[in-house]
């Protein structure tokens, strides 16, 4: 029963869930791979590994050389075979999804890091200096790939990140038994070994002013991700027992795991990978009733399938069409309840989206002991606006090709330039960005070079 759940077996629930491939799966599966020319699911992985060239290498037994060509174009790639949602990206454009089943790339590329991490392996080199500087705000998917490609052609490059450890929501925002942090440290261990210096526990905007980089580096990299889950604006979001799903699942990736919440009922607004994230460690640190309460319906909910099955799976209850009014107290300030309204959908708007509204008298009370609060992400706009960039409510505005910013001499990636309604962000996607900036700076710095000479 939940409600007798021990810390021992807590600390298991948060042991990664998926199990690897054995040796004689990998060489199996890789064997299934029909090495398509012009293959579909290299156009279909946003940062275009050589998907048939690293399956290949797995079924010659070259590990190593497999380890590298995933590496080479994903610097977070040990992370990505965890968390990509395959299905929609790689594994969606198999041609094998026509007659069988789609090759398991996101498995194999697991199979090949994984080898890659368990030997030590340090898989690049830093490229010949060239004297040139460059600082990235954020060691997280977007500011690591940067570093690495920036440090490849040659940058003396410095990271400052705000937290304890580097590899941003890597680190600390994806659930443990999903990605265990250990793979995120490789990653940034990988990108320490091109002599990429990396600043913890330094919060530009407040530590170091962004004027001093501006004047101290040819360029400047905005990585800075989003911030923390914005308010419920509902009475009683100050009580206790009232979380936000960043911090919340934060700390089961960085403190030890605890039997708060055995036995407990836990509230969790909103149905983004957020909101799965929150109710799937709630339900292994032994709650006993676990509800996703969403004010429109499983079509428009967010989440990845996989995601959704997960939580499903692990035994999350949703409730569609309902939205919070109000988070009640005990007299200890405590939560006890939340009380809530059914919606319904009106008919689709210009943009073709369906409006929730509350159904007039239809109010009633779940008794929770917890509320966990995952309806997206705030923008960091106090050092947004500190940089002085044009942005459009904290989406910092970029040239799309060659990720500037308006100061030309800051650039950015990742999640802090990722804009509304477009679905979720992704590491696969910050990743990509992070080598294109790279590659946009080099430009950049090498024409003026030129100019200047
Ligand atoms: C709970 C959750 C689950 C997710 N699950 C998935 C998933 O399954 N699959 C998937 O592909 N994506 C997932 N995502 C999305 C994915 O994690 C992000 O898109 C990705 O991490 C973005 O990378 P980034 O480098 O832009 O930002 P981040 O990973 O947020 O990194 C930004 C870094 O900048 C640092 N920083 C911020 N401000 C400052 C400052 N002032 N000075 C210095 N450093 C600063 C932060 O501490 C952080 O380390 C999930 C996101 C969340 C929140
Ligand atoms: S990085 Fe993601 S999308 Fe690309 S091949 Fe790997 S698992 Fe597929």
């Amino acid at each position: 029963m939940r409600s007798q759940e021990s810390l021992q077996s807590i600390i298991q629930n948060f042991n990664e869930v998926e199990k690897g491939l054995s040796n004689r799966e990998a060489v199996e599966e890789s064997n299934r791979c029909l090495y398509c020319y012009d293959a579909p699911c290299i156009q279909a992985c946003p940062t275009g590994i050589d998907i048939p060239t690293f399956i290949k290498k797995i079924a010659s037994g070259n590990l190593k050389g497999s380890a590298e060509t995933i590496m080479s174009s994903n610097p977070v790639g040990a992370s990505c075979s965890r968390v990509c949602p395959t299905d929609e990206l790689c594994e969606g454009a198999c041609v094998l999804n026509h007659s069988t089943k789609p090759i398991m790339i996101g498995n194999l590329q697991r199979y090949a890091t994984d080898w890659a991490i368990q030997n030590e392996q340090v898989l690049f080199e830093k490229g010949r200096a060239n004297g040139k500087k460059v600082a990235i705000v954020g060691g997280g998917p977007a500011g690591l790939s940067a570093a690495r490609e920036l440090a490849r052609f040659g940058y003396d490059v410095t990271i400052f990140e705000a937290e304890k450890q580097a590899g941003g929501l890597n680190t600390y925002g994806i659930v443990s038994f999903r990605l265990p942090q250990a793979i995120s440290f490789w990653e940034v261990e990988q990108v320490k070994s091109l002599d990429v210096k990396i600043k913890t526990n330094v919060r530009i905007g407040e530590d170091i002013l962004p004027s001093e980089l501006l004047q101290s580096y040819d360029a400047v990299v905005l990585a800075i991700g989003m911030s923390k889950v914005p308010s419920l604006h509902v009475e009683g979001e100050e009580l206790d027992g009232v979380y936000d799903a960043i911090d919340f699942v934060k700390k089961t990736k960085s403190e030890a795991l605890s039997t708060e919440f055995v036995g407990k009922r836990v509230a969790v607004i909103g149905a983004g990978n957020t909101a799965i994230d929150g109710a799937t460690c709630s339900v292994r640190l032994g709650a006993e009733n676990v509800q996703i309460l969403y004010r429109r319906t499983r079509e428009e909910m967010t989440a990845y399938d996989f995601e959704f099955e997960f939580a499903k799976q692990d035994g999350v209850e949703f409730r569609w069409l309902t939205a919070p009014i109000r988070i009640i107290g005990d007299e200890n300030g405590k939560v006890s309840g939340i009380e809530c309204v059914k919606m319904t959908l009106t008919d689709p708007d210009a943009d073709g989206r369906r409006k929730p509204v509350p159904v007039e008298g239809s109010t009633f009370t779940i008794p929770v002991d917890a509320v966990v609060k995952a309806i997206g992400q705030e923008r960091y706009l106090s050092l947004i606006q500190k940089f002085q960039l044009h942005h459009e409510d904290g989406v910092v505005l970029i040239n799309q090709e060659t990720f500037q910013t308006s100061n030309p001499k800051v650039f950015a990636c990742g999640d802090v330039i990722f804009g509304k309604g477009q679905g979720e962000a992704m590491v696969v996607t910050a990743a990509q960005q992070g080598k294109q900036t790279a590659l946009n700076i080099h430009m950049q710095l090498t024409k003026e070079t030129m100019e200047t000479a």
